[in-house]
């Protein structure tokens, strides 16, 4: 499995060896993991000194816990706590950040047909992965109603449901934000090489001292196994997974991807992997794909400049955008 040719220029590597040759004494890789937004958050970045790496990551770290602070609905002083209990009474005045995020959360249910829809949490609310919870048909069938993402009006820097019963979560798309707005911390932090990885997204700065980063793709049905590796550089990557969050119930795999149209959890694909210029669009894009299939989902990718991706189908089958050749095709 490679990536198109033209996605690495390896021209550029013979000057980028003899910079990593002349690094200065100290320079070296740093990584350090915490956790955040309900997901293990890692950032590694190359630096030529200690302390500006320390420093460095822990900046990016605290970005994302204040986004967690403002998008979580774990947490009952949240914006989007805020927003959720009080739209469908009155419009309710939000941050340009939270603006900005609904905005993109709308946008991409336009993009793909409402695949991709944060009123999901209308319906997805009644479900608990730990504790093997899931509403029972009435409950869907009621709350089936509130998701709709037309049900979202945003005006003058306001929010208001226009049906009682509607409920956002930005789980499908916060965690890829949280990591754009890490790398771009690390950036200004003066860090040329970094990834940082919140779950099963990550966005990647530069690239390996001159190679590319070899991402690995979980096999879905072998925790231990990998799928496939990709190499990337300058791009993100997310995986969005039915064995990430999950039960059986009666034979079933209850998880926490939800089809929008029917209040449960979709059944199409395994996995669906997207990579992208950052990771806000790949997060979206990777849980929508999953939702519409491996048929769908890569004819959508396919309208789309500078997307690719890979869904692995409810039988274990590897479908790949035409950014992608396979082995079999001798590349
Ligand atoms: P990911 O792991 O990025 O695919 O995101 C999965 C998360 O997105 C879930 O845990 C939910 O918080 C949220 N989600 C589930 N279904 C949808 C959907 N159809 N549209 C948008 N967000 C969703
Ligand atoms: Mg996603």
């Amino acid at each position: 499995m490679h990536a198109r040719r033209n996605r690495f220029r390896f021209t550029s590597l013979i000057p980028l060896l003899a910079l990593s040759l002349a690094a200065p004494a100290g320079a070296e890789w740093y990584q350090q993991q915490r956790d955040l937004m309900g997901t293990r958050v890692s950032v590694e970045l190359w630096h030529e000194a200690a302390d500006a790496a320390a420093r460095c990551a822990g900046l990016a770290f605290a970005e994302i816990g204040r986004i967690e602070s403002v998008m979580s609905t774990y947490l009952g002083a949240s914006e989007i706590s805020f927003i959720n209990n009080n739209a469908a009474v009155a419009p309710v005045e939000i941050s340009a950040e939270m603006d900005y995020l609904l905005r993109e959360s709308l946008r991409f249910s336009e993009l793909t047909g409402g695949a991709f829809d944060i009123t999901y949490a209308s319906v997805g609310h009644a479900y608990d992965y730990r504790a093997g919870k899931k509403p029972d048909d009435r409950t869907i069938a009621h709350g089936l109603a509130a998701i709709d993402y037309r049900h979202v009006e945003l005006a003058d820097g306001t929010v208001r449901f226009r049906h009682g019963g509607v409920r956002l979560d930005l789980g499908g798309i916060a965690k890829g934000y949280a990591v754009d707005r890490a790398a771009a911390v690390l950036q200004d932090c003066g860090i040329a090489e970094a990834m940082v990885s919140a779950g099963g997204d990550s966005r990647i700065l530069g690239d390996r001292r001159g190679r590319a980063w070899m991402i690995g793709i979980r096999h879905p049905r072998d925790p231990a196994g990998i799928a496939l590796r990709l190499p990337l550089a300058n791009s993100a990557i997310s995986t969005s997974g039915d064995y990430e969050r999950f039960f059986i119930d009666a034979g079933e795999r209850v998880h926490h991807i939800i089809n929008p149209a029917t209040g449960r959890s979709a059944t199409r694909s395994w996995s669906a992997t997207v990579t992208g210029p950052d990771a806000m669009t790949t997060d979206a894009l990777s849980t929508s794909i999953f939702v519409l299939g491996a048929a769908d989902g890569i004819a959508l990718i396919e309208r789309l400049d500078g997307i690719d991706a890979i869904v692995i189908d409810n039988h274990g089958k590897l479908h790949y955008s035409s950014g992608f050749e396979s082995p079999a095709n001798g590349g």
